[in-house]
């Protein structure tokens, strides 16, 4: 008989190893690699695996091994994706088989249907090849061809053609405003890297919402090109296949959010993160990664080119550029000649900003917008120019409250309130919501506390504000658009294009429509609760809030030809001197992206140091602490908190508790990346010593550590 065979098999397990098993080849019918996808026993059940080692040799009892029971009828993976994988694992601090195989897509995870979709796939295949033939390639709006390009946007074109020529790393940031055509540049760019018949092209942008309209664009471009788009929100049918053939390599164009960032793809040539700002692309459960590095690490893995597109870099990404590391491309100017939008502070306390009981041009029924909005809106309507309402709070009221007593609409099982719906937005009748566990509730006819029967709303949401907008202006045709009305009869994709046809007058929001999408006739954009993100705990909020106000103020006037300023942008606020809304007032971008460097360089934050953090989540709040501190003790007793190394006090997390569970955080700091590593590498093996998984075995506590949080 001849030596066995043993491979090593990572599954979905938070695990530091592997496990051995016996490979038959005769009933496999191949020989093992690495990578390739099987089937192992797992305790009482089967799983899906990957190996990560072939040997004739194994530390346990050959004898005792069990076979692996079957072989995917996938190619291994390739040595590159290998490669991103094991760093993404040891970087975030991960165990490799939950790393990889949550990648895998779920149709991909029951060898019982391995057979039957790639009888799917093929004739699938076959039908849309003869399909396309007849189909003439689309040359829609969206396409900007190389001879329309304006100076700028051909200069950007020649650089980045001058770096994808070398087969080196080369990371650019295409910085310009909403409209300025990055898109256009780079989808010129992507023409000459795909011109190589097997090359593959990964685009990654930050939400679901924005692919449908890139992907009619980049078809525009490629219509000969075979496409994929990765994304949750596509079936697991439509997904399964979509990554097959991008890890085979039939796909050259893959387009995805964040989660496409870790699909293996053999023949990768460019990559394109667009708005890479965006904090989207931070996974935030699972492992902890950010799309965007990982694309920047992989890129100079496979020696090849990134682009980074933003019209509001992330700090991290623009100091790069300034110091040279990454090269840097700007366009100033919008593409189609309109000019910035012009912005306006509305001070709030102020009460020439209010209406008085006397106002002429007071509405005559109850509104809590201020007098120059109003105003604002009734000129917008009389120009027959589209406006833009938006709060980022979903549902008709935050809170509801009693008027006799002290009683709030609290979450019992959360730090958090209870949002009020109204009747049809959830349910049939209105109910109490909590956005952070999902309980729902009948709203209560008297107050649970002391029986008043008169309950009153707090502040308002999408719902609220879309009633008295309808209210005030009846003769205008108003749409909300947030979560909930997305995900009801019409889709997402649906209510933009109502915008798009103009079937609408005002548009009630949350921060999801100001993404992205080029509506053309929008005149005047407003912002309702900016200050609601003005002071965070989070040394970050300032940054995002900006990047959002640009964002917004992107959607106003895009299409005024004349070179003017076009479009308004209202920010609702009580500080209107906070230095977020000064730079934004004149357009400074660079401006704002210095003073908060000089922030953080003061405050030794990120980018001028590196973080990581380690949660913690108990029954009780005092346990999670005590874990954490108990876990610094040690770390000091063993000598692990070496000179340069910060370990913060243990603290609870702004959002306590959510779904009856209290959770804690400790930061760990260090102005050095290495030792950070080092650190929470060894934090890691102190806590797997203790613990069954990452589950504490005496306090039964749930840790997780997280490399590079982008929320704290
Ligand atoms: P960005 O990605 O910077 O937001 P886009 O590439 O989407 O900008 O361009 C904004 C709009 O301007 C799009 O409608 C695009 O078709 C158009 N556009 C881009 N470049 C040009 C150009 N050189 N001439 C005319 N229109 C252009
Ligand atoms: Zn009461
Ligand atoms: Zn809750």
């Amino acid at each position: 008989m001849s030596s066995p065979i043993v491979v090593q098999v990572v599954v979905d397990k938070p695990l530091a190893q592997g496990f051995d098993y016996l490979w038959d080849k005769s009933a496999l019918g191949l020989d093992p690699e690495v990578g390739h996808i099987v089937e192992v026993p797992f305790g009482p059940a089967t799983l899906v695996g990957m190996v990560i080692k072939v040997s004739a040799h194994s530390d346990f009892d050959i004898e005792k091994l069990k076979p692996v029971t079957q072989l995917a009828p996938l190619p291994p993976m390739d040595p590159a994706a290998l490669r991103l994988m094991n760093f993404a694992s040891q970087y975030y601090i991960h165990g490799l088989g939950e790393t990889i195989i949550p990648t895998i897509p779920q149709m991909w995870k029951k060898s019982s249907d391995w057979e039957k979709i790639l009888a799917k796939i093929n004739p699938a295949e076959a039908k849309k090849t003869k399909k396309k033939k007849v189909e003439e390639p689309v040359r829609s709006e969206g396409y900007i061809g190389e001879s329309q390009l304006n100076e700028a946007q051909e200069e950007a074109l020649k650089q980045l053609r001058a770096s994808s020529t070398q087969k080196e790393f080369k990371a650019s940031l295409l910085q310009g405003q909403t409209g300025s055509g990055k898109t256009a540049v780079f989808l010129n760019w992507l023409k000459t890297v795909l011109g190589d018949e097997n090359s593959q092209a990964l685009i990654l942008v930050p939400e679901i919402n924005l692919t449908p309209q890139l992907e009619r664009r980049v078809r525009a471009y490629f219509p000969d090109k075979k496409m994929v788009v990765l994304h949750s929100g596509i079936s697991e049918k439509k997904r399964g296949i979509a990554w097959y053939e991008a890890v085979t390599g039939k796909a050259q164009i893959i387009l995805g959010t964040r989660l496409a960032a870790l699909t293996p793809l053999p023949n990768l040539r460019a990559i394109v993160v667009d708005e890479e700002h965006d904090p989207s692309y931070k996974q935030q459960d699972g492992i902890r990664y950010s799309a965007r590095d990982l694309a920047v690490w992989r890129a100079h893995d496979l020696k090849i080119p990134i682009l980074l597109s933003s019209a509001t870099p992330s700090l991290e990404t623009w100091m790069a550029a300034k110091s040279g590391r990454y090269q840097y491309l700007r366009l100033d100017q919008r593409a189609q000649g309109a000019g910035l939008p012009r912005v306006h502070l509305i001070n709030t306390r102020d009460p020439q900003n209010q209406f008085s009981p006397g106002d002429l041009d007071k509405p005559a029924t109850k509104i809590s917008l201020s007098k120059p909005l109003v105003g604002a809106i009734n000129r917008s309507l009389q120009e027959k120019k589209q406006s833009l309402v938006l709060i980022n709070r979903r549902g008709y009221a935050p809170v509801l409250s009693c008027g006799a007593c002290s009683w709030l609409s609290k979450c019992q099982q959360c730090s958090s309130y209870m949002v009020m719906h109204k009747a049809g937005a959830l349910g049939r009748k209105p109910v109490l919501s909590c956005h952070h566990c999902g309980l729902v509730k009948p709203i209560p006819s008297h107050c649970p506390d002391c029986g008043n029967a008169d309950l009153k709303t707090l502040g308002q949401g999408t719902q609220k504000l879309e009633d008295s907008i309808e209210e005030v202006w009846p003769g205008a045709r108003v749409l909300r658009v947030d979560t909930d009305s997305s995900r009801k009869s019409k889709g997402a994709e649906e209510l933009f294009q109502e915008i798009h046809d103009g079937n609408v007058d005002i548009v009630v929001g949350t921060q999801m429509i100001a993404k992205g999408h080029d509506y053309q006739n929008i005149g005047l954009v407003a912002v309702l609760d900016a200050d609601s993100r003005l002071f965070s705990q989070d040394f970050r909020a300032a940054e995002r809030l900006f990047a959002q106000l640009v964002q917004v103020a992107g959607r106003a006037g895009r299409a005024s030809k004349d070179g003017e300023e076009s479009g308004d942008i209202y920010i609702e606020t009580q500080f209107p001197e906070a230095a977020v809304f000064q730079y934004l007032l004149r357009h400074d971008v660079d401006g704002f992206l210095s003073h908060i460097a000089s922030e953080r360089d003061e405050a030794k934050l990120p980018p001028f140091s590196y973080q990581g953090l380690v949660h913690a989540e108990a029954k009780s709040l005092d346990k999670a602490i005590g874990f954490l501190s108990s876990l610094k003790g040690r770390l000091r007793g063993q000598g692990l908190i070496t000179q340069g190394l910060r370990v913060y006090d243990p603290v609870p997390k702004s959002m306590l508790r959510v779904a009856g569970i209290e959770r804690a955080q400790l930061v760990v700091e260090s102005d050095d990346r290495r030792q950070l590593q080092d650190a929470l590498e060894a934090i890691d093996r102190e806590l797997r010593d203790s613990s069954q998984g990452r589950i504490s075995k005496v306090d039964r506590i749930r840790w997780l550590i997280e490399r590079d949080p982008i929320s704290i």
